[in-house]
C-alpha cells in the first residue's frame, strides 16, 4: 500500500516539477543529474543527456574552470552547512546556458526526505534583478559621491532628495531645504519674468539648461551650469524632476579673465590689437547699414625711445598710461581707444555726422599730449603725430585702413612731428615708392651700382686739403642717382645700412692709402649711423691687417649717439677709441648733445651743420652760434669743421672766426676716387697761397 502511495506520490510530485515554470533539476548521491525539468532545458537550453555527469555538468555551464572549482567548494560548503543545521541556503552561481547566454541564478537544494544526498535543487533567473540592483546601487553611489550638487523634486516642485554635494555648494542641509520650493535658491537678481520663464520651459518641454545665478546659505551669489530633467511615471504624469548643477564662478572668472587677457593691454587696460581690428570691422559693418563714415586714427608718440632710454622703462610705462589716459578721456565712451603696442595707439571715431569733428578731436589729442607729464619728480615733455584714414573714401578693409593711417602718420612725424596728416592717395603713391626703392636697394651692392665718393676737407690756415669725407652714392640704373638723404634712411630702417656700411668701411681703408700716397697725414671720415653700432663689425681688425694707420680714419656720429643710454653703443665707441680712431661730431648744433658728453667721449672734431653756414654773414646770429661753436670747441681740445661752405665769404668769416677745417662745394664736391686722386696732384704742384 506504503509502495503504491510512494509510486503514486512521486509520479504527482514528476508532474509538478514538470509544469512548474521553475527549472529543477535532480542530483543523486554521486551529484549527478538525473533529472530536469522542461522548465530547465527551457531556461538553460541543456538536455539531461548534455549535463549527465559532474564532468558535462562542470564543462558545459563553467566554461571557466577556475570558476567552476570555486563554486563547486561553495556548494559542498552550502551542502555540509544544510545537513548539519537542517537549513539549506540558497547559493546564487553564475551558469552559461547553452547558447553562451550567462545567466545569475539562484541554486536552491532541497534533499529528499528518504535520501539526504539526493537533492532536488531549484533554480531561479536573478539576471534581471540582479542587473536593477546594481543600477540602483550605482545611481545611489553616484548621487552620494558626485560632485555636481543634485536635487530631486517631487510633481508638486517640493525638494525631496538632495546629495551631499549640494550642500557642500550650496551650504543647505537637508533640514534647511527639504519639502522646500527650488526656485528660492535662485538669485535674487532675477525677477518673477524670468523665474516664470524658466518654469514655462520646464513644464512643456520636461528639460532646462543654462547657466544662472544662485544664493548660497549665506547669502553669497555664485553661477551655477544646472540641467534639470523629468521622471514620468508608466502613465505619463511628473513623477520627479532632477536637477544637476555644478558651480561655474571660478571657471567663469578664469574665463573672463583669458577674454580680458586677450582683448586688452596690460599695462594701460585699453583693447588691444585684436579688440581693436574686432571692433573696427564691426564698426565697417555699421558704416554700411547706417551709411555714416568713419575715421581711423594712427597715433605714435614722438621721442618716446629718448624718454625710455632717459628715466627707464618704468617711467616710460607710466608715461604710457597717463598718455592712454589722456587720449581716452578726449573721445566719447561708446568710441574706440586701442593701443597697439610699444607707443602706437589708435582710435576708432564711428557713425560720423560731422566730418569736421575728426580734426577737432586729433587738435585736442594734440593738445592734451603736448600738456608736461608729472611723471615721479619728473615733469616730462612729449608730442604725438597723427595719421587719419576715412572709411569709405579712403579703403574697405580693417588693414588698408591701418596702413593708411599709418602712412599719413609717416608722414606728420616727417613734416615735423606734433601734427596730424590725412591720408591721401599722393601718400600711398610714395610709400609704394620707398617700398620698391628699398627693394632696389637691396640689389644695389651686387649690382655694383654703389660708389663712394670723396669730398675734399680743407684747412683753413693753409688752404690745403688734409681730408676727405666718403660719401656714398647710388646710381639707380632707372631713377639715375639717389641721393644718400633718400636711402640711408631706407637702409636704416631696413637694417641694411650694416652691409652696406662694412662695405663703404672697406672701401675708404683701401681709397684711404691711395690718398696717403700725397700725404701721410692724410685723413679719411666715414659717416656712420647709430643702427651700424648695435651691430658688430670688424672694423679695428681690418685696420691693424691693412697695416693702416687708426689715426688716418675719423668716424662721424651724430649727437644723438652719444646721448643714447646703451651698453653696446657706449662699448663700441670706446672700442673706437681705444683703438685710436679718431670721431667727429656730425652735424653739430642741430641735436642736444651736452658739452660734457663731448668730454666723456673725448671727440676730436666737431662739423658746424650747414644750416649754420647758409646764411652766415657778419653780426648774424648764425655768426654769433659759429663763433661761440668754435670757442667752444677749442676750450675744450676739439678742432672745427664747418660744413656746406659755398661762397667766399663763408670762407672768410670762418676764418676770422678761428674754423679750422672747411668742407663744401667752395673747394669742391664730393668727387670719384680718381678725380680726387687728381686734384691731389695737382694741388701739389699749385702753391697753395695763390688760392688765398
Ligand atoms: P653729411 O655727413 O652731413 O654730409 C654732408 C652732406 O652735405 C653731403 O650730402 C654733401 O654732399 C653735402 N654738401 C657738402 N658741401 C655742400 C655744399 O657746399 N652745399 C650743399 N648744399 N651741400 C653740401 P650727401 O652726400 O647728399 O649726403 C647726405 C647725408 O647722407 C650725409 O650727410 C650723411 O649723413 C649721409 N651719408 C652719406 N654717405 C653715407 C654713408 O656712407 N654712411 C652713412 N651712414 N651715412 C651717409
Ligand atoms: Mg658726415
Ligand atoms: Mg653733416
Amino acid at each position: 500500500m506504503s509502495s503504491e502511495l510512494s509510486i503514486k506520490t512521486t509520479h504527482i510530485a514528476q508532474t509538478i516539477l514538470n509544469a512548474s515554470p521553475t527549472p529543477f533539476i535532480v542530483h543523486n548521491a554521486q551529484k549527478e543529474a538525473v533529472y530536469i525539468n522542461d522548465a530547465f532545458t527551457l531556461q538553460f537550453g541543456y538536455t539531461l543527456e548534455d549535463i549527465s555527469t559532474s564532468y558535462k555538468w562542470g564543462v558545459n555551464v563553467y566554461p571557466n574552470l577556475e570558476y567552476g572549482h570555486k563554486v563547486r567548494e561553495k556548494w559542498e560548503q552550502c551542502l555540509e552547512n544544510g545537513i548539519k543545521n537542517n537549513i539549506f541556503k540558497p547559493l546564487e552561481i553564475e551558469l552559461c546556458c547553452k547558447n553562451g547566454d550567462q545567466l545569475t541564478v539562484l541554486a536552491h537544494p532541497s534533499p529528499f526526505p528518504e535520501s539526504p544526498n539526493k537533492l532536488l535543487i531549484s533554480l531561479h533567473d536573478i539576471t534581471r534583478h540582479k542587473q536593477t540592483e546594481e543600477l540602483v546601487q550605482l545611481a545611489s553611489t553616484v548621487f552620494q559621491h558626485s560632485s555636481e550638487g543634485m536635487l530631486v523634486t517631487s510633481a508638486e516642485k517640493k525638494i525631496i532628495a538632495i546629495n551631499p554635494a549640494f550642500s557642500n555648494i550650496t551650504g543647505f542641509s537637508a533640514a534647511d531645504i527639504l519639502n522646500k520650493s527650488a526656485f528660492i535658491l535662485i538669485s535674487k537678481r532675477y525677477d518673477s519674468t524670468f523665474i516664470l520663464e524658466m518654469q514655462s520651459i520646464i513644464d512643456t518641454a520636461g528639460q532646462w539648461k543654462g547657466e544662472v545665478w544662485a544664493s548660497r546659505k549665506n547669502g553669497e551669489e555664485f553661477l551655477v551650469s544646472a540641467t534639470i530633467n523629468t521622471i514620468h511615471n508608466e502613465d505619463g504624469s511628473i513623477k520627479q524632476r532632477v536637477t544637476l548643477f555644478s558651480d561655474i564662478s571660478e571657471k567663469k572668472e578664469a574665463e573672463l579673465l583669458a577674454l580680458k587677457q586677450a582683448n586688452y593691454d596690460p599695462l594701460t587696460s585699453l583693447p588691444n590689437r585684436t579688440f581693436f581690428y574686432n571692433r573696427l570691422e564691426q564698426e565697417i559693418k555699421n558704416s554700411n547699414i547706417t551709411n555714416k563714415p568713419l575715421a581711423v586714427f594712427f597715433l605714435d608718440l614722438d621721442r618716446f625711445k629718448i624718454i625710455n632710454d632717459t628715466f627707464g622703462h618704468p617711467m616710460g610705462d607710466k608715461l604710457l598710461i597717463e598718455a592712454g589716459r589722456r587720449i581716452a578721456d578726449i573721445v566719447q565712451d561708446e568710441e574706440t581707444v586701442a593701443r597697439l603696442g610699444g607707443d602706437e595707439f589708435t582710435v576708432i571715431l564711428a557713425n560720423l555726422n560731422d566730418l569736421n569733428r575728426i580734426g577737432l578731436v586729433a587738435d585736442k589729442i594734440i593738445a592734451s599730449l603736448n600738456q608736461p607729464f608729472q611723471i615721479e619728480n619728473n615733469l616730462v615733455y612729449i608730442s604725438a603725430s597723427i595719421g587719419i584714414t576715412l572709411y569709405p573714401d579712403d579703403a574697405l578693409t580693417v588693414d588698408d585702413l591701418l596702413r593708411n593711417a599709418d602712412q599719413a602718420m609717416y608722414f606728420a612725424k616727417d613734416s615735423g612731428r606734433s601734427r596730424y596728416f590725412y591720408f591721401t592717395q599722393q601718400m600711398q603713391r610714395s610709400s609704394m615708392e620707398r617700398f620698391n626703392l628699398t627693394n632696389d636697394l637691396r640689389e644695389a651692392l651686387a649690382q655694383n651700382q654703389l660708389e663712394v665718393y670723396y669730398q675734399p676737407i680743407v684747412y683753413l690756415p693753409t688752404q690745403k686739403i688734409q681730408k676727405a669725407e666718403a660719401l656714398l652714392r647710388w646710381q639707380h640704373p632707372e631713377r639715375g642717382m639717389v641721393s644718400p638723404n633718400i636711402f640711408i634712411p631706407l637702409a636704416e630702417e631696413t637694417g641694411l645700412i650694416n652691409e652696406i656700411g662694412n662695405w663703404v668701411f672697406h672701401q675708404a681703408v683701401q681709397h684711404a692709402q691711395l690718398f696717403q700716397q700725397h700725404d701721410p697725414d692724410f685723413q679719411v671720415s666715414v659717416n656712420m649711423s647709430p643702427i651700424q653700432f648695435k651691430a658688430q663689425n670688424d672694423w679695428t681688425s681690418v685696420i691693424s691687417e691693412v697695416y693702416f694707420s687708426s689715426c688716418n680714419l675719423v668716424i662721424e656720429i651724430t649727437e644723438g649717439l652719444l646721448m643714447e643710454d646703451d651698453k653696446q653703443i657706449i662699448e663700441q665707441l670706446l672700442n673706437f677709441r681705444t683703438a685710436g680712431i679718431q670721431v667727429a661730431i656730425d652735424d653739430f648744433g642741430t641735436g642736444y648733445a651736452s658739452l660734457s658728453y663731448l668730454k666723456k667721449f673725448d671727440i676730436d672734431y666737431l662739423k658746424i651743420d650747414q644750416s649754420f653756414i647758409r646764411d652766415l654773414s657778419p653780426n648774424s646770429s648764425d655768426m654769433a652760434l659759429s663763433e661761440a661753436i668754435i670757442i667752444m670747441a677749442h676750450k675744450l681740445g676739439l678742432k672745427v669743421i664747418a660744413e656746406g661752405v659755398e661762397t667766399e665769404q663763408q670762407r672768410n668769416l670762418l676764418y676770422s672766426a678761428g674754423c679750422d677745417f672747411v668742407q663744401g662745394n667752395l673747394f669742391s664736391q664730393p668727387l670719384p676716387v680718381s678725380k680726387l686722386l687728381d686734384l691731389l696732384s695737382s694741388e701739389h704742384t699749385t702753391d697753395s697761397k695763390d688760392l688765398l
